[in-house]
């Protein structure tokens, strides 16, 4: 399954970044952090280190938001960057970008959300995609909450 090549940018364009071969599938996160971080929920996709660029350095902000996880921001807009794990592992620094943030956001497709449980009442994102519940997330990821 190959990618496209796609760029995108933070609110105010100061950081920016470019990503070869991005995968059609994204997906949601619902958990604590993510709510907490976002306001709603983290929705984002996944791009390995080596296929990403970021233009912008000297504005990205990081906050290592738990032992195995760190998540960026602009600090001229604030808009958010990444997720990004750092603990040792499979996904480690892989960036999950948020959707929003892709100039094009056509040709993307829902994979699944994770902490489904979690989320406010009467939130729900429509669609035949996977949906794992806290516990469910937790025995799937080798971390004590969930990888994005
Ligand atoms: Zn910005
Ligand atoms: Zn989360």
């Amino acid at each position: 399954m190959s990618g496209i090549d796609r760029s995108g940018q933070c609110l105010c364009g100061a950081v920016s970044f470019a990503a070869r071969g991005v995968r059609r599938d994204y997906g949601a996160c619902h958990c604590g952090m993510c709510q907490h971080w976002t306001g709603t929920a983290f929705v984002a996709v996944s791009v390995p280190e080596a296929d990403i660029t970021w233009t912008g350095e000297s504005l990205i902000r990081r906050y290592q938001s738990s032992s195995w996880a760190e998540r960026a921001w602009c600090d001229r807009c604030g808009g958010h960057l990444w997720y990004r794990v750092t603990a040792e592992g499979p996904h480690k620094g892989n960036y999950e970008v948020p959707i929003g943030l892709f100039d094009d956001t056509s040709g993307f497709d829902l994979r699944g959300e994770i902490y489904v449980d979690m989320a406010p009442d009467s939130f729900a994102i429509a669609g035949e995609h996977t949906r794992m519940t806290a516990e469910e997330a937790r025995r799937r990821f080798s971390y004590e909450e969930s990888p994005s």
